[in-house]
């Protein structure tokens, strides 16, 4: 039977993968979710023989059963070549007695190319499967980290093109530089005069302008976004999980069917997500560790079962984890509600109107495989340091909260099992937070003896994201008041 998705708010809104990625969304604002969670249908000792398209391609066509099997593979190579900077794509490396799964490889050297360097393909072949004839235009709002992973992603994807609005003095300079300096004869970026919600809303005015929908239809485009609710996204991430899990058995660090426990620094909750899609496909994880920062939504939901977001945002170091609203984890509202889209439609409702919902005590106990726990930013760099003294491994100030969090569940616990902890961003992406952490004396270097610095005392080289922003030309100058976004993107299509 293939695997068909449905609204986790309707379950009479349904989709195949191929035009659920085209969608995004489903049309009652829900979120696709499988009707039923496929099984790895190959061994575990088969997987460890594979390699990373391999595993990809066995994991993926589970859950994409409508692409063929050559489509699937030709987006598994397209995605999954040089752009990383290793072959292994995402290498485990053990420090402090646990193991971690290293995600920023490649092209922006975190988490979110994993996914975003497949996506393209994934959706020009839904595209076609579909008979959808028209170019499709991706529209992005960033406040830094996605806009530059979907830019490295769609650049000269034939057959796409992306505009990323950015707020012009809302992101870090070298995020800036990252994104203005992008090539790609598809590729546009814009900055705005205005904060990140205003590029947002204004995005979002754009998308729901009907007659702008028709008259960009006309001239051969239709608008999709690039973002994390897609499962064009959430499903390559299923893949490095059982990459993982396979990697420790190849090499004789566990045992087949042994529990692995996997502690994730979480902010949308699509990466823990697809940890536990994985383990509901077969893969044996243990505890699911939901690692939160200051916004700590998250931890008390967890600890609670009350998800509240009214309250304080947080700015922190870690700042692709700074959300109060987590798309993703309706869909794990959808699964412990018992699969029941009334229920979870329901709370998603008292979620939007008075930002508060309360699960029962039965979808409680459906929460057994998770813990959630949070770090604070002093406890964060302290594990910077700390880490770094003992081990001379360094990690970045995202991955750094969940290391943090995995101390302390095990201190708390007492759980010896075999552990991963998803590392999501390079310690070169958040440098400054990295290098004061492990002594306050970096604080008067420059960005880039910084990056020369930890160069040298990590003993690992630069990453090439990095190297090409110290030269690179700047090719994207457009810059507009928040009230013209529309016209930009009218002007840059050509109409
Ligand atoms: C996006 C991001 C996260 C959060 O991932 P979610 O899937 O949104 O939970 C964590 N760390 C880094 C570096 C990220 O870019």
């Amino acid at each position: 039977m293939e695997m068909v998705y449905q609204s986790s708010r309707n379950a009479a809104e349904q989709a195949t993968a191929s035009e659920a990625i085209l969608k995004g969304l489903a049309s009652d604002g829900g979120l696709f979710v499988p009707i039923r969670i496929p099984s790895l249908d190959v061994s575990l000792s088969e997987l460890a023989g594979m390699d990373y398209k391999q595993v990809a391609y066995e994991v993926m066509k589970l859950f994409l059963a409508d692409f063929s099997e050559s489509e699937l593979k030709a987006c598994i190579e397209k995605a999954y070549d040089n752009k990383f900077d290793t072959k292994d794509i995402a290498p485990l490396k053990e420090a402090g007695g646990v193991y971690y799964l290293e995600l920023f490889h490649g092209a922006t050297i975190a988490f979110k190319d994993m996914a975003l360097s497949i996506l393209p393909h994934l959706l020009t072949t839904a595209a076609r499967k579909n008979k959808v004839e028209e170019e499709i235009v991706i529209l992005t709002a960033t406040s830094g980290d996605t806009g530059k992973a979907a830019l490295a992603g769609f650049a000269d994807v034939p057959g796409t093109r992306i505009i990323v609005f950015y707020p012009k003095d809302g992101v870090s300079p070298i995020q800036e530089k990252q994104m203005v300096t992008q090539r790609g004869q598809n590729t546009s970026v814009v900055g705005i005069r205005g904060n990140f919600d205003d590029a947002q809303t204004g995005v979002k005015n754009i998308f729901n302008n009907k007659e702008l929908a028709a008259s960009i239809k006309k001239k051969g485009f239709l608008f999709s976004s690039a973002n994390s609710i897609n499962i064009g996204r959430l499903v390559p991430q299923i893949v490095y999980y059982v990459y993982a899990y396979t990697r420790l058995l190849k090499e004789g660090k566990l045992q087949e069917g042994e529990k692995l426990n996997v502690v994730v620094p979480t902010g949308n909750f699509g990466n823990i997500l697809a940890a536990y899609y994985a383990k509901c496909a077969g893969l044996p994880f243990g505890k699911l560790i939901c690692a939160s920062n200051d916004n700590k939504v998250l931890y008390d939901f967890f600890t609670t079962g009350s998800y509240n977001r009214n309250r304080e945002f947080v700015l922190t170091t870690s700042p692709s984890m700074d959300i109060l609203i987590s798309s993703n984890l309706e869909r794990l509202i959808f699964k412990i509600a018992g699969d029941d889209a009334k229920k979870n439609a329901e709370l998603m409702k008292k979620l939007a109107e008075s930002g508060v919902y309360e699960i029962t005590d039965e979808m409680k106990e459906n929460l057994c495989d998770f813990a959630g726990g949070y770090a604070t930013t002093e406890q964060t760099a302290k594990t910077i340091c700390d880490l770094y003294k003992e081990t001379g491994y360094i990690i970045d100030t995202h991955t750094a909260v969940a290391a943090s969090v995995y101390q302390d569940y095990v201190s708390k616990t007492g759980d010896s099992s075999k552990t991963i902890i998803a590392s999501t961003a390079s310690p070169y992406k958040f440098t400054r937070s990295v290098m004061t952490a492990i002594d306050q004396k970096y604080n008067s270097m420059g960005d880039f003896e910084l990056v020369d610095e930890l160069s040298k005392i990590s003993g690992t080289r630069v990453p090439r994201a990095i190297e090409e922003i110290r030269s690179a030309e700047v090719l994207h100058r457009t810059i507009c008041d928040k009230d013209k976004m529309q016209e930009i993107v009218e002007t840059i299509l050509g109409m």
